[in-house]
C-alpha cells in the first residue's frame, strides 16, 4: 500500500479520533484509515489523494441526478434565505411542503394522491409500521397487525426498519425484531433456487405469503412490505413469474400491500417507480434517497385513496418528525424532480443508457469468475462463484484469498458494492455512454485482476 499524503492523514487520525461510523467495524476501519471523499461532480467523486473515482453506487443509491448540480445549490440558497425552517406539525405547512406533495402526487401512480413526510426511508418505514396498524384499528380490526416482510431484506436500521428488515445481522443487535413481524423467503434464484428453473422458483417463493398467510391468518395481518428489487440484499431481482404470483394470492385477500421504494424509486429501474416495472399496485409507497438525490435528506410514504379515506375519518394521528417535509429539503426534492422531469431521465433509463449498460454489464457473465451478471434499469449485481458453473459453491467454502467481492469492489478508480460473494452497481441515471464504457472496463479488469 502506498503511503497516504499528510492531508490524508491528517483527515484519517481525526477520523479515528471522534467519529463512529455507520456499519462499520471500527477497529479494522481505524487499521486501514477511511476513504476520506472531498469532491464529487457528475458521475464522479475524488477523494483526499486527488483520485478521479466513478461512482457506481450513485452514492448510496440515491445520486439519481449526478453529483453537483448548481440548479439544487440555488433552489437550496432561495430557500434558506426565504425559511430555513418551520414545521408542518398541528395543522402548519409552507410553500415547498405544499409544492412537493402536489408534485409526488403527479408523478406517483394514480391510487396516490396524498403523502406522509419523513425524513429518511428508515423513518418511511417506521411511518408505515404504525400507519398499517392504525389503519386497521381504524376499521375495528386492532387484531390484524403483523406485517410479512422477507428475509434479507433491508428497510432501515431503527428499530422499525430494522425488525420489517430481515437482515440477521442487524436483528443480533440491539433487542431487533420488535414483535409482530414475520419474515419469509426473498426470491433469490440464483442462491437459493436449488434445481428449479428461476420461473418455478419465483412461483415458489411468492407461495412462501400464501403460506404464511394461511398458518398465520388473514385476519391477524395488516401487510405484506416488500422491495420490488431487492437493493440492499444484493439485488436480488424476482423472476419473472413472482410479482404476478404475488398480486394473485393478494387479490384474494384483505391485507395491505407496502413497496419499499427507497432504491426504486425515481427512475432507478426505467420507470418512475418499481412498482410499475413490476405492474403491482400497491396501497403505501415508503420513498427517500431519489427524492431528492440525496442532496438533503427527505423522504415519505404515499398513502393511496383506500388508505387515506380511512385515516382522514380516524382523528389524529400521532406520528410526525421534526424535519417531516423540512422545506430546504423539500426545495432540493422539488428541484431535483424536475431535473428528472425536464431531463427525461427516467425514460434515459428506460430506452437508451439503462440498455445500453445492461447489455454490457450482462456480458461480464462471460468471464470464468461470474456465475450470473443482471440488470434492470440502472442497478445490477454480478455473482461471484470460485467454480463456474456450480451456483452454490462459496469462496468462503475454497479458501481462495483475494477474491471476495469485499476486496475488490474499489479498484481500477470505480467504486462498486459489495455484498456477500457479489459486486453491485447503481450509477447516476446521467451516467454518459462514455462512463458506462469506462465502468464496464474497470469492472472488468478488476475481475481479470483477481483470477
Ligand atoms: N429501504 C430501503 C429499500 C433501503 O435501501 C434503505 C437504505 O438503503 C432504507 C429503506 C433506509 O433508508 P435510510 O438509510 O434513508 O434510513
Amino acid at each position: 500500500m502506498t503511503k497516504p499524503s499528510n492531508v490524508t492523514a491528517d483527515y484519517r487520525a481525526r477520523d479515528a479520533a471522534h467519529h463512529i461510523h455507520a456499519f462499520s467495524d471500527m477497529k479494522s476501519l481505524n487499521a486501514e484509515g477511511s476513504r476520506v471523499v472531498v469532491r464529487a461532480e457528475g458521475s464522479w467523486i475524488w477523494d483526499s489523494e486527488g483520485n478521479r473515482i466513478l461512482d457506481g453506487m450513485s452514492g448510496l443509491w440515491c445520486v439519481n441526478i449526478g453529483h453537483g448540480r448548481k440548479e439544487i445549490a440555488e433552489a437550496v440558497q432561495r430557500q434558506m434565505a426565504d425559511l430555513s425552517f418551520y414545521n408542518t406539525f398541528f395543522k402548519s405547512t409552507h410553500p415547498p411542503a405544499i409544492e412537493l406533495a402536489e408534485t409526488l402526487a403527479r408523478l406517483t401512480p394514480p391510487q396516490f394522491n396524498r403523502v406522509f413526510f419523513a425524513g429518511s426511508g428508515s423513518e418511511a418505514n417506521d411511518t408505515v409500521i404504525r400507519m398499517v396498524r392504525h389503519y386497521w384499528a381504524s376499521l375495528g380490526k386492532p387484531e390484524k397487525s403483523v406485517l410479512i416482510a422477507r428475509k434479507n431484506a433491508y428497510h432501515g436500521s431503527t428499530l422499525g426498519g430494522g425488525s420489517l428488515g430481515g437482515m440477521t445481522s442487524i436483528h443480533s443487535q440491539g433487542g431487533l425484531p420488535i414483535p409482530g413481524i414475520h419474515h419469509i423467503a426473498q426470491p433469490y434464484w440464483f442462491g437459493e433456487g436449488g434445481e428449479m428453473s428461476p420461473d418455478e422458483f419465483g412461483v415458489f417463493a411468492a407461495r412462501e405469503l400464501e403460506k404464511a398467510i394461511d398458518e398465520i391468518g388473514e385476519d391477524r395481518i395488516a401487510a405484506f412490505v416488500a422491495e420490488p428489487i431487492q437493493g440492499a440484499g444484493g439485488v436480488i431481482i424476482p423472476p419473472a413469474t413472482y410479482w404476478p404470483e404475488v398480486k394473485r394470492i393478494l387479490a384474494e385477500r384483505d391485507i395491505l400491500l407496502v413497496a419499499d421504494e427507497v432504491i426504486t424509486g425515481f427512475g432507478r429501474t426505467g420507470n418512475w417507480f418499481g412498482s410499475e416495472t413490476f405492474e403491482i399496485e400497491p396501497d403505501l409507497m415508503a420513498f427517500a434517497k431519489g427524492v431528492s438525490s440525496g442532496y438533503l435528506p427527505i423522504g415519505g410514504v404515499m398513502v393511496s385513496d383506500k388508505v387515506a379515506d380511512v385515516l382522514y375519518g380516524a382523528g389524529e394521528f400521532h406520528h410526525g418528525f421534526t424535519y417531516s417535509a423540512h422545506p430546504v429539503a423539500a426545495a432540493a426534492a422539488v428541484e431535483n424532480l424536475r431535473i428528472l422531469e425536464s431531463e427525461k431521465l427516467v425514460e434515459r433509463v428506460r430506452d437508451d443508457i439503462g440498455p445500453y449498460l445492461q447489455a454490457r454489464w450482462r456480458a461480464l457473465a462471460d468471464h470464468p469468475l461470474v456465475g450470473e451478471a443482471r440488470m434492470t434499469g440502472l442497478m445490477g449485481a454480478i455473482e461471484l462463484v470460485p467454480n463456474k458453473p456450480s451456483r452454490t459453491e462459496k469462496f468462503a467454502d475454497t479458501g481462495k484469498v483475494g477474491t471476495i467481492a469485499r476486496d475488490i469492489s474499489l479498484r481500477n478508480n470505480l467504486v462498486m458494492r459489495a455484498v456477500r460473494d457479489s459486486l453491485i452497481i447503481a450509477p447516476p441515471l446521467t451516467l454518459s455512454h462514455d462512463e458506462a464504457d469506462q465502468l464496464i472496463a474497470s469492472a472488468r479488469k478488476t475481475l481479470d485482476d483477481t483470477q
